[in-house]
C-alpha cells in the first residue's frame, strides 16, 4: 500500500529527547516551495491515499489512527482537520476538541478524559487539542491545578516531569494494542499569528472565530513557548514522536500533515481479512442461490 510521498517529511520529525528551541524550527516552508498548486496537488493525492487506507484500516480491525494536533490559537488545526480529512468516511472517523475539562473530568486522573474517546480498532481518532494542555495551558496557568484537587505533594517542577512520564507511559500502551499515534505541532510564527487575528477583527465573516481570550493567551506567548518546547522534548518518543510542521503557510501545512499521516498509515501493515476455505464455500453459495432466482 505504500506510495510515494511528495515531501521529506525528516525535517520535521522531533528525535527523542533532544533539545527543542522552536526560535530555531521553520515556521515557513523551505525556500524552494513556491507554489500553492504543488501543495495542492499533493494534498490531493494524500487524501485520496488516505480515503483508501481508510477502507483497508476498517476491513483489516486489527490497527486505529489517533491523529493529535497542538498549536497556538490560529494556527489553523480546524482548517488543516477539514482539508485532510476530506476524503474520509465519517463513519470511520471521529473528532474530538478538547476545551476546559468539565466537573466530572476535573474528578478524574488527566488521561481519563482522552481514554473515553479513544479511537476503537478500524477507526481514525483525531484530538483537536488534547490532553497535553495539561502540561501546556495548565503550566502557563498553574492557579488551573486548584480545581483538580490533586493529593499533597504533588505540585512543584516535578509535577510536569511525571506527567510526561505518565504520557509516554499512556502513548506506549496504546502503540502496543495498535493504535497509531501520530503528533503535530502546528508551528505558527507571533507575528503571523498577529496578522490572522487582524484578518479576523477586520472581515465580519470571521468575527465569530476571534475571542478576547485569544488576545489574553497571546500576551504569554513566551511562556507558552517554554511549555511546548519542554513537552515536545520530552514527549517525542520511538512509539510516538511530534511533528513540528511550519504553520504559517496554510497549504503546505495541510499537505504536509496530509502526507505524513498517509505515509505513517501506509507503514501499518494493513491488508484485507483473506477468508477461509469455510467462508469461501459460503460465498459460493451465497452466489450460486442468488444467481439461481434469475431464473423464477
Ligand atoms: P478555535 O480555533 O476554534 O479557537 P480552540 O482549540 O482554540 O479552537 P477554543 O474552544 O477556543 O478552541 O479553546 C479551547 C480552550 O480550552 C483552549 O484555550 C485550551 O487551552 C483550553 N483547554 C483545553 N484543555 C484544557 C485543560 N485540560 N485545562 C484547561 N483548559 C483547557
Ligand atoms: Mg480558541
Amino acid at each position: 500500500m505504500s506510495k510515494p510521498h511528495a515531501f521529506d517529511h525528516s525535517p520535521y520529525i522531533i528525535r527523542p529527547e533532544p533539545i527543542v528551541r522552536l526560535k530555531d524550527l521553520a515556521t515557513t516552508p523551505p525556500s524552494d516551495f513556491t507554489s500553492k498548486g504543488e501543495a495542492k496537488k499533493a494534498l490531493a493525492e494524500d487524501v485520496s491515499a488516505l480515503s483508501e487506507a481508510q477502507r483497508i484500516l476498517w476491513a483489516d480491525g486489527r490497527f486505529s489512527v489517533l491523529i493529535i494536533f497542538q498549536a497556538m490559537d490560529a494556527a489553523g488545526k480546524d482548517g488543516t482537520i477539514r482539508h485532510v480529512m476530506s476524503g474520509v468516511n465519517p463513519q470511520g472517523c471521529e473528532v474530538y476538541s478538547f476545551g476546559p475539562p468539565s466537573a466530572e473530568e476535573l474528578k478524574h486522573h488527566f488521561l481519563w478524559r482522552p481514554t473515553r474517546y479513544l479511537p476503537a480498532r478500524g477507526r481514525i481518532g483525531i484530538f483537536n487539542r488534547s490532553y497535553y494542555e495539561e502540561v501546556l495551558v495548565v503550566r502557563v496557568h498553574p492557579e488551573l491545578l486548584k480545581p483538580q484537587n490533586l493529593p499533597p505533594g504533588r505540585e512543584g517542577d516535578e509535577l510536569w516531569t511525571k506527567r510526561f512520564e505518565d504520557i509516554n507511559a499512556f502513548e506506549q500502551t496504546l502503540h502496543r494494542a495498535g493504535t497509531c499515534v501520530i503528533k503535530f505541532f502546528l508551528h505558527v510564527s507571533k507575528d503571523e499569528q498577529r496578522r490572522r487575528f487582524l484578518e479576523r477583527l477586520d472581515d465580519p465573516n470571521k468575527h465569530w472565530k476571534f475571542s478576547a481570550a485569544d488576545l489574553r493567551e497571546r500576551q504569554h506567548w513566551k511562556e507558552y513557548r517554554g511549555a511546548y518546547e519542554a513537552m515536545l522534548a520530552a514527549t517525542s518518543t520511538h512509539w510516538a514522536p511530534w511533528h513540528i510542521i511550519p504553520a504559517d503557510d496554510k497549504w503546505y501545512m495541510r499537505a504536509m500533515v496530509a502526507d505524513i499521516v498517509a505515509a505513517r498509515i501506509g507503514e501499518l501493515d494493513l491488508r484485507y481479512p483473506e477468508l477461509d476455505d469455510a467462508a469461501r464455500a459460503e460465498l459460493a453459495a451465497a452466489k450460486e442461490r442468488l444467481l439461481a432466482e434469475d431464473g423464477g
